[in-house]
């Protein structure tokens, strides 16, 4: 990101100069393989289900994933027309390289794509496009600046305001039509209704806090940013469930992030004991590790479980050994 930009939305990065907040998020499967041809990705993965993956094949966000996303964004290749890209009459944008390497380490965005047929879930083999990318990557972009200036009471720059306005027109044909859910508070599904927002966002009179607050609603729809529990003991005695506050994709992580630094959310962490949220000290806990806010921490409650651990894992050798 250049160093303007940077001042512009000084506010959101965090007190290690970082646009992160530590949340308990989860990770996710890696893809296969992901081929770059014309500005168009295909991906193969095989999707998480039952199993659990080995930790080589997963997806670790790092702090800086947000920053390196938005560096991705790109000048503006709106305009080119889906039957360009196929026809492979488009000259290879420079950054598409740049985005086919985040996206065989992340994965895929997963939305505006299309399935290939013939393989078996839970292989998939989906298509992408890297002016989709460049588009989101700028929206992230343009909506921090536009955050930072609605802050101080302005309605953010026509030209950020034009980045959101102006998607690639090939993300036209691709918009999923989803059933309509007349109980959302936009009944089109979610790739439709970015589109008309899109649309909206391009009149002055509707470029304010609430279509900022609509195109994030619709962007956490967009990667599926959901609540999410995962029981891995197979023990009665075994660890608790574990909460976190994405489902497994790129997009889910960076959704999440990017509303958490807009809201000027500091961290979104739970005490393991208490339940309260706090601000861990150095880092967000790795999921599956239990974390303590500095007040159970001075009780002395992670030595409290992990004792009871200790207690639970010799009774259950000893009940294993008299069996023999
Ligand atoms: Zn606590």
């Amino acid at each position: 990101m250049d160093a303007r930009s940077e001042l512009a939305m000084a506010e959101f990065f965090n007190p290690s100069g970082e646009l992160f907040s530590p949340a308990l998020t989860s990770d996710w499967p890696r893809p296969n393989r992901v081929e770059l041809h014309n500005g168009i990705l295909t991906i193969w993965s095989t999707q998480a289900h039952q199993k659990s993956l080995e930790p080589t094949r997963l997806a670790r966000p790092g702090r800086g994933l947000l920053e390196s996303f938005l560096s991705l964004a790109g000048p503006a290749d709106q305009q080119i027309p889906l039957s360009a890209l196929m026809k492979g009459t488009r000259q290879e944008h420079f950054s598409d390289e740049k985005i086919c390497r985040f996206a065989a380490h992340f994965g895929g965005l997963q939305i505006f794509y299309r399935m290939q047929t013939g393989s078996q879930w839970p292989e998939t083999v989906h298509t992408e496009y890297c002016a989709v990318w460049r588009y989101f990557a700028g929206v992230m972009r343009s909506l921090l600046l536009i955050g930072a200036e609605q802050y101080q009471g302005k309605p953010g720059s026509p030209e950020q305001w034009r980045v959101i306005s102006t998607p690639p027109s090939l993300m036209g044909k691709m918009a999923r039509k989803q059933d309509r859910c007349w109980f959302e508070p936009m009944p089109l599904g979610d790739e439709e209704n970015w589109l008309a927002l899109a649309y909206f966002a391009a009149k002055q009179h509707e470029q304010n806090q609430v279509m900022i607050a609509r195109l994030l609603n619709t962007l956490l729809g967009l990667g599926r940013v959901r609540p999410w529990i995962t029981w891995s003991g197979a023990q009665p005695e075994g660890p608790r469930p574990r909460f976190t506050y994405t489902s497994r994709s790129l997009l889910s992580h960076l959704a999440l992030q990017l509303c958490l630094r807009i809201s000027k959310v500091e961290a979104f962490v739970v005490c393991f004991h208490c339940g309260r949220t706090y601000l861990p000290p150095v880092r967000a806990p790795k999921a599956g590790q239990r974390n303590f806010c500095t007040d159970c921490r001075e009780k002395g409650m992670p030595k409290y479980y992990s004792h009871r651990d200790y207690r639970r894992r010799k009774r259950r050798s000893a009940k294993a050994g008299t069996r023999e």
